[in-house]
C-alpha cells in the first residue's frame, strides 16, 4: 500500500525526494541519523515506508503546520517544528508530541546539516532550512513559484516579504531552493520576484480572479507567483 502512495527520487547520494499527490517531502541520510523534512497528507503508512529507505535512528521536522505536510505526524513519536506553529498543528488533532526548534538551530546528521531559518508569512512559524556546506535550501511553502495559499487564519504578506528580503540578506550562503510544491528547484533569482509579486498584490493594482483551483479565495496573477488571497 505505501508504495503506492509515495514515490522516492534520489536527488543526490544522500537526499532523497518522497512525493506524495502533489506535495514533496524530503528525506536526509547522515552518517548517524536521517532527517524527514515533513510529513505529506499522510494517505499511507510513511513510517514504514521511510523504514524501507534507511535503518538510521529518524528525527522529523515539518517546515509548516498545514495538512499537506503534517498528514502522517502521528506515525511518529515526535516532531519537531517552530512553537509559532503548535497551535496550527494541535488545531489538526494530530497526538504526536512537537517539539521545538528556533531559528539558529541546527540539525546535524553527521555529515550534513541544517540550520532553521525562521520566515514566517506562509503561516507564523514557517521555517527554511539552510544547507550551508551544499549551499541549498529547504523552503517549504514560502518560497515556491506558482500557486502560494495566502488566504485563511494565520497568513500575513506584509511578513512574508520581510521573510523573503531577510533570505535575500543571506544569498551569498545558497544557490538552490528546494520547494515543498510547483517546480522543485529554484535559482535565487525567485526571491526578489516573489517580494516584487508580494508588494504587487498589496498594492490593490492587480485584479483578484477566479482561482484555477478551487479554493475560497481569490486568485493574484503576480509576475512568477500567484498568490491565492481571501
Ligand atoms: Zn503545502
Amino acid at each position: 500500500m505505501a508504495e503506492q502512495v509515495y514515490t522516492v527520487t534520489k536527488l543526490e547520494d544522500d537526499l532523497l525526494m518522497i512525493a506524495e499527490r502533489h506535495v514533496r517531502m524530503f528525506l536526509v541520510l547522515g552518517e548517524t541519523s536521517a532527517l524527514l523534512v515533513d510529513t505529506g497528507f499522510g494517505d499511507g503508512d510513511l513510517a514504514a515506508f521511510v523504514k524501507t529507505l534507511t535503518d538510521l535512528p529518524l528525527t522529523v521536522v515539518i517546515t509548516h503546520a498545514d495538512g499537506d505536510h503534517t498528514g502522517a505526524c502521528g506515525q511518529f513519536e515526535s516532531v519537531y517544528m517552530h512553537p509559532a506553529e503548535f497551535d496550527r498543528y494541535y488545531s489538526h488533532a494530530v497526538e504526536t508530541q512537537a517539539l521545538p526548534v528556533w531559528e539558529g538551530d541546527v540539525l546535524d546528521v553527521g555529515g550534513r546539516a541544517f540550520e532553521v531559518i525562521h520566515i514566517p508569512g506562509h503561516t507564523p512559524g514557517s521555517i527554511a532550512l539552510l544547507d550551508r556546506a551544499n549551499r541549498l535550501m529547504i523552503g517549504g511553502d514560502s518560497l515556491q513559484e506558482g500557486p502560494i495559499f495566502m488566504f485563511g487564519p494565520g497568513r500575513n504578506m506584509r511578513a512574508l516579504i520581510c521573510s523573503v528580503k531577510k533570505l535575500m540578506k543571506m544569498d551569498s550562503a545558497f544557490d538552490r531552493i528546494l520547494s515543498s510544491h510547483n517546480r522543485l528547484e529554484l535559482g535565487i533569482d525567485l526571491l526578489p520576484a516573489l517580494v516584487e509579486g508580494a508588494e504587487l498584490q498589496l498594492s490593490g493594482t492587480v485584479e483578484g480572479v477566479k482561482p484555477e483551483m478551487d479554493r475560497p479565495c481569490l486568485q493574484y496573477n503576480c509576475g512568477r507567483v500567484k498568490f491565492f488571497c481571501s
